[in-house]
């Protein structure tokens, strides 16, 4: 993604006041306003973040960019800024935009595990099909089980990231993500329920996660790259993994 694209998914607006702040589990978590919630976006029509920050704290996150525009102290992954009048806020707009397809969300994980103490993501999507607008959800968290009430039977595609089948390394890579089995499970209800659902593996992000496993554990890399190839050809496009395996095997004998 090139930095223009990267941009156009972030809020880009002013650092809000701050209402109040204490601590969980380490992440330290801001109350604030925003003035808008719901931004133009290159992936559908529109995306809209409740949180700034993620409590997941990927390794990889394309988001810490956000960082400089919204500059906190605590590293990516450490700190969460909650828009807790992101609902009010989006009800003013959607009476104003057309309907569109809404990306949620773009630069957070809107069920990172602080939703389930705030739920404005839910509240959002509620009022965003209740508009008549179609969701595109995409998320690492086990939470989003929680609103398949609100999405069944309406337009919305759920899909889940994963980027490796080894939990201990989903542990390492993404450490406030539910584990692999659950964002499977979250494909497998959702698919019940009768929404679209979708995979999404990056390349890269596989890629960068066999080298390292093989780095590190060149013992069991024999084993563990034939379970990742079984696991992985439904998720990913042979095309991918046949040039991620060229490369891991040209790193390994060079
Ligand atoms: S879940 Fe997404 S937004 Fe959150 S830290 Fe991971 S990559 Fe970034």
């Amino acid at each position: 993604m090139m930095a223009g694209e990267q941009q156009s998914l972030f809020d880009t607006g002013q650092p809000a006041d701050v209402l109040g702040e204490f601590s969980v589990g380490g992440v330290i978590v801001r109350e604030v306003r925003c003035r808008s919630l719901l931004n133009r976006c290159g992936i559908g029509d529109y995306s809209f973040n409740c949180y700034v920050g993620c409590g997941h704290g990927c390794g990889y996150c394309y988001a810490r960019f956000m960082q400089r525009f919204h500059p906190h102290a605590e590293a990516w992954g450490a700190f969460v800024d909650v828009r807790i009048n992101a609902p009010a806020v989006l009800a003013r707009q959607v009476r104003r935009l057309p309907p569109g397809c809404v990306f949620t969300c773009s630069a957070c994980d809107g069920w990172q595990p602080i939703e389930e103490r705030y739920r404005l993501t839910r509240r959002c999507c509620e009022l965003l099909l209740n508009a008549g607008f179609e969701l595109t959800v995409l998320t690492k968290s086990r939470l989003v089980l929680r609103d398949l009430d609100i999405f069944a039977g309406r337009p919305v595609q759920l899909g889940v990231t994963i980027t490796t089948p080894d939990e201990s390394w989903a542990r390492v890579w993404e450490p406030g993500a539910s584990s692999v089995a659950d964002r499977i499970e979250v494909l497998r209800q959702a698919k019940a329920a009768g929404l679209r659902t979708e995979t999404y593996t990056s390349q890269a992000d596989f890629l960068v996660g066999l080298l390292q496993r093989a780095a590190s554990e060149p013992e069991a890399f024999d084993g563990w790259d034939a379970q990742a190839l079984r696991q992985f050809k439904t998720l990913t496009h042979p095309e991918h993994l046949g040039r991620a395996f060229r490369v891991l095997v040209q790193t390994r004998a060079s």
